[in-house]
């Protein structure tokens, strides 16, 4: 099966998981700041908290934000359950805002109309999650624009972005937001295995989310509420967990960085062979904006409207012939854990809509244009063959 993604790994990866283990650190060691500053440095942020995964990014960050029962967290439907959850897991209350079906981002129009009525109804959310769809930075400045006046805090949920750009400037610089969190799960751009960062140029925000990621206790002299009477003393100032990342993971992300702009160009290579491929067929792709640059963590096609097969029998004739398709993504809000919470099918119907059409095709650093071709030939064979 040729996956839809994948890891590359080297051997200067493995000396350097293995350099760890010989070491006196498995974890709470040099290697987890030596990565946090190299990532800060890459996107030109001022801190970096890196944690076990972007969902216990996203957690401290709603935490820092001080989210809270009561609350409100806007995001976007298509994206994975955890842009949704961590709101949740401060106790606040979620809703979603409608996608731009030509991006898969969130809907600018959409943002700026459901913000004119939750200021009439005195009900404006606290945070809003935007997520840069497939690799593609959403529209930062307008989204930024609009949230300003009513002091709404921005969490860019970049797990698929990290190495894209927008408008000249890194994803994770926090021109227009609080908070940039990326993953390193292995699908992802650059992988620690599981982990995550937390990027904010707010040192007041960087020390709540180091307090967070670590039971909440601090020995920091200069955080401490008392003088320390005593060596061994240490104070917990918060109700916090232990995310922490290990050395390992650690090593492993910052030997990683060092390809980290050669996959992205490599992604963005193989994404225009997929769009030149596709120019004449029926098959539509998400176009990225001339300004900006695509992590292309997905190759996503959007299926016509007029195929006589339907979307999941395309889907299946691919997995059939060992191809790995994914759906990105069943939308959040018809989870049965949020249709409990009362959201229904027609809630957001562009999210809805797209995701009756898409479909992630496999790309990854270091996928073949062997394997490309073979791709391209059975999507393409199937759609053109079957149009009414
Ligand atoms: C992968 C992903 C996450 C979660 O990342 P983990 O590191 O696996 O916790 C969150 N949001 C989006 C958009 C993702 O794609």
């Amino acid at each position: 099966m040729i996956p839809y993604g994948r890891q590359s790994i080297d051997s200067h990866d493995i000396d350097a998981v293995v350099d760890v283990l010989k070491s006196d650190f498995l974890t709470q060691g040099p290697q987890v700041p030596k990565f946090e500053r190299t990532l800060a440095a890459y996107c030109n942020a001022k801190h970096a908290v890196a944690v076990n995964s972007a969902t216990s990014a996203l957690h401290i960050a709603c935490l820092a934000l001080e989210l809270s029962a009561g609350d409100l967290l806007w995001t976007s439907p298509n994206s994975f359950v955890a842009s949704a959850n961590c709101g949740r897991y401060c106790g606040a209350d979620i809703d979603f805002v409608d996608i731009d079906p030509n991006s898969g981002n969130l809907s600018v129009a959409a943002l700026e109309k459901k913000l004119t009525i939750a200021k009439a109804n005195g009900r404006l959310p606290k945070v809003l999650v935007v997520v840069h769809f497939a690799g593609q930075p959403c529209d930062m400045r307008e989204i930024h624009a609009l949230c300003q006046p009513f002091a709404i805090n921005i969490i860019e949920d970049a797990s698929h972005a990290v190495g894209s750009e927008y408008q000249g400037v890194k994803t994770g610089s926090g021109q227009y937001s609080d908070i940039t969190i990326f993953s390193f799960h292995p699908v992802k751009i650059i992988t620690s295995a599981e982990g995550g960062m937390a990027l904010t140029n707010d040192p007041e925000l960087a020390k709540r989310m180091s307090l967070f990621r670590s039971h909440g206790v601090t020995r920091d002299p200069e955080l401490l509420q008392e003088e320390a009477p005593a060596p061994w003393y240490y104070e917990q100032q918060e109700l916090g967990f232990n995310y922490r990342m290990t050395e390992l993971q650690a090593a492993l992300g910052l030997s990683q960085m060092r390809h980290l702009d050669r996959w992205v160009e490599q992604r963005n290579l193989l994404a225009k062979r997929y769009q030149q491929a596709f120019s004449n067929t029926v098959i539509k792709y998400l176009p990225v904006s001339d300004d900006r640059l695509s992590a292309y963590h997905l190759f996503v096609i959007c299926l016509p409207d007029n195929l006589k097969l339907q979307h999941q029998t395309i889907f299946e004739a691919l997995r059939a012939a060992n191809i790995g398709v994914n759906l990105h993504y069943m939308p959040i809000h018809l989870q049965p854990y949020y249709q409990a919470l009362g959201f229904q099918v027609g809630d957001f119907p562009q999210a809805e809509s797209y995701a009756t059409k898409a479909i992630s095709l496999p790309l990854y650093a270091e996928l073949t244009t062997e394997a490309q071709d073979l791709v391209i030939e059975t999507v393409t064979q199937l759609c053109e063959g079957e149009m009414q």
